[in-house]
């Protein structure tokens, strides 16, 4: 069992059987060793890749997706789920999301200035439930002709499809934790 998955089992919080809360340690404070423990899992995965750029969904993708840059020395791109007014519809790359959590469907940009078609492109996220946001981003690289080099996920509830949808577009993903359920207000992992 990784350093993750014991801080889930001992700090997680099972809302409902689809839902986790790991609010006390990333998804709103932020517990630095977490994202130090999960960013060495990351770079063992993905160090023979070559990315030049990581790319994110904010809020709770940001802390892991800067440290992983940090380590790859590389950028950090994070989209953004609220349209800045300085940015006019030629100069962004738009998509649609659906957020898993919140039930609604918001579009997502990032500034065209930051993507381009050599681009090798780390998308990293806190959560794989559906794959939505991870396939929102995906279509932001691909509609700047970029190439996407992997998908990096700090926990998986892989009783949803979110792995097969991504996998079947022919994505790598890597996940450090992977919950096969969470019926009974507990938390079992994959291969348990
Ligand atoms: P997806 O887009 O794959 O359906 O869902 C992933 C996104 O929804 C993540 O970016 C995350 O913010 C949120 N999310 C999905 N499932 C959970 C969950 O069980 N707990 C929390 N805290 N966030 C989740």
């Amino acid at each position: 069992m990784n350093y993750l998955e014991k801080r889930i089992l001992e700090d997680g919080i099972v809302i409902d059987e689809k839902i986790l809360k790991i609010d006390s340690f990333l998804n709103h404070q932020i517990d630095p060793k977490v994202i130090k423990e999960i960013t060495s899992e990351f770079f063992d995965y993905f160090k023979y890749r070559v990315i030049t750029k990581v790319l994110t969904i904010e809020a709770s993708g940001i802390a892991p997706a800067i440290m992983m840059a940090a380590h790859l020395q590389v950028p950090m791109l994070f989209a953004k789920k609220s349209v800045p007014s300085t940015l006019s519809t030629d100069d962004k790359y738009s998509t649609l999301v659906h957020s898993f959590t919140k039930n609604k469907t918001s579009e997502v940009i990032i500034s065209k200035e930051y993507l381009s078609p050599d681009d090798k492109v780390l998308i990293i996220d806190d959560f794989l439930a559906n794959g939505e946001a991870c396939l929102g981003l995906v279509d932001l690289v691909n509609q700047a002709g970029g190439e996407v080099a992997g998908i990096g996920i700090c926990v998986e509830k892989s009783f949803q499809p979110g792995r097969k949808r991504l996998e079947e577009a022919g994505h790598d993903v890597f996940s450090i934790s992977r919950i096969a359920s969470l019926e009974g207000n507990k938390v079992t992992f994959v291969d348990e």
